[in-house]
């Protein structure tokens, strides 16, 4: 880890609420595109310039989504209740999942949870995939260099039963949340670049904010599963049961605890209290040990277990996890 770029840990918590100077007001702020403006470009349904993706501050852009599915499903607006109601009318899941099917989920998770923003989402069956990596599925950006985050590849494992505890729509939603915010927030790392790049290819976030290069470590996170993405993906799982009638686990935690490791984002007590309020135990160690944040991660390995209640809620069979 010898370009973790320490200068951009925090060493306070940089969340809005104790850090609000960092942040500019959504409505005012003159370097971000104001994400809960609905005539915000990216809402609309027109082609998009590229001058016009990665333009929103990243919490304010997970704020956004989030507020538009945490909300009674009878407020939601008319193109959510149409994909909801198209997604309950699915037939059950057959294994192994086929595009059509995969695209048709995709096109209705996008509606109901990332505003029917994300754009040019292009994605690919990789039959072996879980058996040849640790992964079930992955995001990435292939045409990076001419058009960078404009072209999303989304890659998964079509066997639904490739990771025997998840589901192939936890995956997707998780990747989704990945080509949302990489699309969408003024971080152009994709928040993947300590993975291939060199401390000095690292990239500035676009949006000319002085602030936001501070914030990126926290915010985005070096694995892209930093404050945005445990914001967004336990809004969505919190959401889960109400919405698509069943819980649903999106590994947020597991994110988070790949910044730990990476000694980049570490939660403060308002991320733990907002987003992993199960992991509280860990709160005095995260903020105030000496230690290295991966001997802080082996020594609560027992607090990093799976929380006790979803274990005591089995998720639906794959074949029915479709139904109404
Ligand atoms: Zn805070
Ligand atoms: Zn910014
Ligand atoms: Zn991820």
């Amino acid at each position: 880890m010898a370009c973790t770029p320490d200068s951009f840990r925090a060493l306070t918590c940089t969340c809005r609420a104790c850090s609000p100077h960092m942040y500019g007001d959504p409505a005012i702020d003159p370097h971000h595109v104001n994400p809960n403006n609905p005539r915000t470009h990216f809402r609309t349904r027109r082609k998009l310039e590229r001058s016009q993706f990665q333009r929103c501050e990243p919490l304010a852009l997970a704020h956004a989504a989030s507020a538009s599915f945490e909300r009674d499903v009878s407020n939601f607006s008319a193109r959510q209740k149409a994909a909801l109601e198209k997604l309950n009318n699915m037939p059950p899941l057959l294994n192994p999942i086929t595009r059509p099917v995969a695209a048709e989920i995709i096109k209705h998770f996008n509606e109901i949870f990332f505003l029917g923003a994300i754009r040019n989402l292009k994605f690919k069956l990789q039959p072996d995939l879980a058996r040849k990596s640790s992964a079930v599925g992955y995001a990435h950006f292939p045409r990076r260099d001419a058009s960078r985050i404009m072209y999303p590849e989304l890659v998964f494992d079509p066997d639904t039963r490739a990771s025997p505890d998840n589901d192939i729509t936890a995956t997707i939603l998780h990747e989704c949340v990945h080509v949302f915010l990489s699309q969408f927030s003024c971080d152009t790392s994709d928040g993947f670049y300590i993975w291939y790049k060199a401390p000095q290819d690292f990239q500035l976030p676009n949006c000319g904010s002085s602030e936001c290069p501070i914030l990126v470590a926290d915010n985005s996170g070096l694995t892209g599963h930093g404050r945005a993405f445990a914001s967004l993906a336990t809004a969505i799982e919190r959401s889960a049961r109400r919405v698509l009638g069943r819980p649903i686990d999106l590994c947020a935690w597991m994110g988070a605890e790949d910044e730990i490791l990476m000694d980049a984002w570490r939660p403060s007590p308002c991320d733990l209290n907002n987003f992993f309020p199960s992991r509280a135990e860990l709160l005095n160690d995260l903020m105030t040990s000496t230690l290295s944040a991966r001997a802080i991660v082996s020594a609560f390995a027992d607090l990093l277990a799976p929380p006790a209640t979803s274990e005591s809620e089995p998720i639906p069979a794959l074949t029915t996890v479709m139904a109404p």
